[in-house]
């Protein structure tokens, strides 16, 4: 297989919620558009990383998916946003829970990582935290969040619309970044996988992994690093992996998707749900974006 620095491998997904009821265009087009963008950074020599984090903020900053802007907010009608972001090589980690009204979670979890103290931040210390990094917040919360829940979406199968981005650079390394709203109308404070290392996300030097789905289930089977350990302990294949670990999100009752990425470049998305935004592209495969299709 060819390794050279032309490797590249680049997957986005806008969540696991997919109603067939629901005109998606926009979130198609979006989608394409992304790994375009995706795909000349990695092209022009940008990290795994930095594509990744670049790549989620556009999707937060969109309105399109249930994060950033398209949050909705929990019971007490605060929008509390969960992220995480992760390096495969140097297995560096940060993230962000329950933090209320930044403007990219994700860019404060790249914050949290780099700062090298801790990997996770949560609540009023997180508010603290980028706020001393100089991180922007959402100043009116009322104008600038999309209420999907006026727009139609009220219902449990269109409500998981967390974004995240998985990439394999030029120089073999691998990333995952994961931003969310968290579930509708969650309890004030409830966490999600989306922030947990190894639940919704995962890199190492073997795969990196992004989740979506019911959180509490991706937590309880720890999928996202579960998918790298029955590759590196078990030999399983990614496409055996991911299968497998979906398989055991869906066995305790969950559901949902997730994309990811191996060292060689290869891909995998799979979902058990009804549908999940994603799209592709790599050095050996021209772009696809699907919802409701099979892997
Ligand atoms: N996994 C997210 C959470 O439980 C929801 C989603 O993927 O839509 O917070």
């Amino acid at each position: 297989m060819d390794l050279s620095p032309m490797t590249y491998a680049l997957v986005v997904h806008g969540g696991a919620g997919a109603d067939p009821a629901i005109d998606y265009r926009e979130q198609e087009a979006h989608l394409r558009a992304l790994i375009s963008d995706g795909q000349d950074r990695l092209l022009s020599g940008e990290s795994a990383l930095e594509t990744v984090v670049a790549l989620v903020k556009a999707m937060e900053a969109s309105g399109l998916y249930v994060a950033g802007k398209g949050s909705s907010p929990n019971a007490d009608g605060v929008v509390e946003l969960d992220a995480s972001v992760m390096e495969g090589s140097s297995r560096k980690a940060g993230a962000v829970a329950a933090a209320p009204h930044l403007l990219h979670p994700v860019e404060a979890a790249r914050q949290v990582m780099e700062d090298g103290r801790q990997v996770m931040l949560a609540g009023a210390g997180a508010s603290a935290f980028a706020r001393a990094k100089g991180l922007e917040f959402v100043n009116d919360p009322d104008a600038y969040y999309v209420d999907h829940v006026k727009h139609g979406s009220k219902n449990a199968a269109s409500a998981h619309g967390t974004v995240g981005a998985v990439a394999r650079d030029g120089n073999g390394n691998l990333a995952s970044a994961t931003s969310t709203g968290g579930t509708f109308f969650k309890t004030a404070g409830r966490v999600g996988d989306t922030p947990i290392i190894g639940a919704g996300t995962w890199a190492d030097d073997t795969v990196a992994v992004s989740c979506t789905g019911l959180g509490e289930f991706f937590i309880r089977a720890g999928a996202a690093q579960d998918v790298s350990a029955r590759m590196r302990y078990g030999g399983a294949s990614l496409r055996e992996a991911t299968a497998a670990t979906l398989a055991e999100v869906k066995r305790l009752g969950g559901d949902g998707g997730l994309i990811a990425v191996d060292r060689m470049g290869n891909i995998a998305m799979p979902y058990n749900s009804k549908g999940m935004k994603r799209a592709t592209v790599s050095d050996r495969t021209s772009p696809v974006v699907r919802i409701f299709e099979p892997e």
